[in-house]
């Protein structure tokens, strides 16, 4: 292969990891960045995927390795690009690191945490639980580093974990670093956030037992605030009527305009969740259409079979706390009326929001209306994963392995 500049990858989720090693196992040199403390992005925070419904952590696993081995990959984590430019022969890019309060020369050990008496919001867990403000991310974080919440501590306790650590990872005065590295061209890979909830209010968003999905999948894991017991935040009991609320938000024109397309997925494979552990709760699935293409349609059926779930053609149009729990207003379709149902734990099945969608990063050269970031062969920009679409692992997994290519092609032009 000719000598091509690097590629730079922006996002270390499933699709910016794919993308990066695909590249690099072609021969080219890649740089990836992550604004995180360690990759993997949001399908970490999934308790199982569909349709094969087995934890993320497995395949994640693999990945790092891979990403580990390859000397052609550089991975710059708790970093951003803060500026970039177009050049002749591609892009200049400045990527600024945060502080590392903790360097490589952590091993994980976890003796700075034992000192440390300040807790925060917990993020891999959407601060649905408290973490100490030293810790390691999550269970199966990479790099397998501690993060540091300095800002959290008061100068004497910061000072006392750093003289816990016998390996002198920790450095308080630590500060924000900067470089500026050519590139022959871009794979956008930033992915996505939640549909905030609060936006929902007429769907109960801000009520106690009215949740997003995403939070589901963490209560539903072991790793998450209540050990993957299926729990009301209210009151710690385990719900009897849960209801699935689809579209909530998505399809809307005072919201998110588009299908999200996994969501459909995401709330039958959480009604199994709920299934499997508490068997005698009712749970009841409110769609406009129920959207399982392809292989997904195996979920979908395995669903439809289960007792005590129900799927229901139905527009949840407003949820509201009651003294005995919560009463949803449904418009039930096959039999055209207005119907009020219970619930005492209710799940809004939010869409996915791209992060590019409030950034205005040069780089990101061409957005649609709903801020996915679209390729741009003139530029060398192209796009993988959800920030382009909303999509699956396994869609997300293949457009970044034609990312990967169509980025090779790019730089080889401008070589
Ligand atoms: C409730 C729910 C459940 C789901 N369950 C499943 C499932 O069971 N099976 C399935 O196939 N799919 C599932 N999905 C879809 C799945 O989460 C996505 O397909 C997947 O996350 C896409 O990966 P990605 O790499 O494109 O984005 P992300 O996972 O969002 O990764 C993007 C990465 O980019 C980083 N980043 C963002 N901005 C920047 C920046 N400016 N600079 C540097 N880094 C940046 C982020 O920190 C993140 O690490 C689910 C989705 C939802 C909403």
């Amino acid at each position: 292969m000719r000598e091509t500049k690097p590629l730079l990858v922006i996002g270390a989720g499933i699709a910016g990891i794919t993308a990066a090693l695909e590249a690099a196992e072609a021969g080219a040199k890649v740089v990836l960045v992550e604004s995180e403390p360690s990759v993997g992005g949001r399908v970490l925070r999934v308790h199982n995927y569909f349709p094969k419904m087995c934890p993320p952590t497995c395949g994640m696993e693999i990945n790092t390795r891979r990403l580990e081995k390859n000397p052609r990959i550089r991975v710059l984590t708790s970093s951003k690009v803060a500026s970039a430019e177009q050049t002749e022969g591609g892009w200049k890019v400045t990527i600024a690191s945060a502080p590392a309060f903790v360097n490589d020369k952590c091993t994980a050990c976890g003796d700075c945490e034992k000192v440390c008496t300040t807790e925060v919001d917990d993020p891999f867990n959407l601060g649905m639980k408290k973490v100490k403000a030293i810790r390691l991310p999550h269970l199966t974080a990479w790099p397998k580093r501690f993060v540091f919440d300095r800002a959290a501590c008061a100068d004497d306790e910061a000072k006392k974990i750093a003289e816990a650590c016998t390996y002198g990872a920790i450095d308080l005065d630590a500060a924000e670093t900067s470089e500026s590295l050519e590139f022959g061209s871009v794979v956008v890979a930033t992915g996505w956030q939640p549909y905030p909830l609060e936006k929902l209010d007429e769907l109960g968003g801000g009520l106690p037992d009215v949740i997003a999905n995403v939070q589901m999948e963490r209560l539903a894991s072991v790793a998450g605030p209540t050990e993957g017991k299926i729990l009301k935040p209210s009151n710690g009991e385990p719900p009897t009527k849960v209801a699935f609320v689809q579209c909530a938000g998505s399809r809307d024109v005072n919201h998110l305009n588009y299908c999200s397309g996994v969501c459909c997925l995401a709330s039958l494979k959480q009604a199994i969740y709920v299934n499997e552990q508490l068997p005698e709760a009712e749970v009841t699935m409110y769609y406009i259409d129920r959207r399982a293409p392809g292989r997904n349609e195996d979920v979908l059926l395995r669903v439809a079979e289960l007792e005590g779930v129900k799927l229901m053609k139905g527009k949840v149009g407003r949820v509201e706390q009651t003294d005995t729990g919560l009463k949803l207003r449904v418009e039930d379709v096959e039999n055209e009326k207005l119907i009020d149902a219970e619930a005492d734990l209710v799940v809004l099945a939010t869409g996915m929001r791209p992060n590019a969608l409030e950034d205005d990063l040069a780089l990101f050269t061409r957005k649609d209306d709903d801020g996915f970031v679209l390729d741009d062969d003139e530029a060398g920009v192209t796009v993988a994963g959800v920030a382009r679409r909303p999509e699956d692992v396994a869609a997300s997994v293949r457009d970044a392995t034609g990312a990967a290519a169509r980025a090779l092609v790019a730089a080889g032009r401008r070589a």
